[in-house]
């Protein structure tokens, strides 16, 4: 709200949706190029990659590979009878790596000059996006909102758990599908 009660609005040269990988990189070289650069996330700063996606999986699948790996070497020239996953202690280490993003990306965004905005972005004219109670007005708009899990529509579907789920599970789960990314979890 601006002192007349009215709602506040804020000019930019280019607005962003998102805050995970395509929306920084775009967000950086438009600021970099003299831009005033906007960005606005509904969820803590970072987006699927960072956060609930490649890094956290490839922590997963390192600890993974690595068993894997000792106990083809068992019997030559390696004992692996004790290595296993400790899932919990695993999860945590996991969380060493997505913890501080959201801090650390809006921290670069602001040092890099891009401002950053915390809600839902709707656009209410072709022109304008309105985050709570602030009205972004720009000449362009990115819309880097990434995706969502498609629903399956399949028998049973309630008890299936999306790969963000997965990624916080307290113990082990079976996969359902043939994606790049479900074919990764489940190896
Ligand atoms: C488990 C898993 C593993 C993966 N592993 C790999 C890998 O190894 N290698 C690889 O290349 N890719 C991998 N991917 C794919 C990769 O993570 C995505 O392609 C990439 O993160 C998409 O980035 P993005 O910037 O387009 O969107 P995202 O990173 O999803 O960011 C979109 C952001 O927009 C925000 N948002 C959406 N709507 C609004 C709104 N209306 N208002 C405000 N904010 C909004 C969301 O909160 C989100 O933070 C993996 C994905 C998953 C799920």
């Amino acid at each position: 709200m601006n002192l007349l009660g009215g709602t506040a609005k804020r000019q930019f040269d280019l607005v962003v949706i998102g805050t995970g990988s395509a929306a920084t990189t775009a967000a950086n070289q438009c600021r970099a190029a003299g831009w005033s650069v906007a960005v606005v996330d509904c969820r803590p700063f970072g987006g699927t990659c960072a956060l609930r996606g490649c890094d956290p999986k490839k922590v997963l699948v390192g600890a993974a590979a690595l068993i894997d790996w000792v106990r083809r070497m068992d019997g030559k020239g390696m004992r692996g009878d004790n290595a296993r996953v400790e899932w919990p202690e695993l999860m945590r280490f996991k969380r060493t790596f997505t913890d501080p993003v959201p801090e650390e990306r809006e921290k670069s965004f602001a040092k890099a000059g891009v401002d950053s905005f915390h809600g839902v972005g709707r656009f209410t004219s072709p022109s304008q996006l309105q985050v709570g109670e602030e009205i972004m007005e720009s000449r362009r708009f990115l819309i880097a909102a990434g995706a969502k899990p498609q629903k399956l529509n399949i028998p049973g579907e309630q008890y299936m758990t999306t790969s963000e789920q997965f990624l916080e599970l307290d113990s082990g789960a079976s996969i359902t599908g043939d994606s790049p990314i479900a074919t990764r979890l489940a190896v």
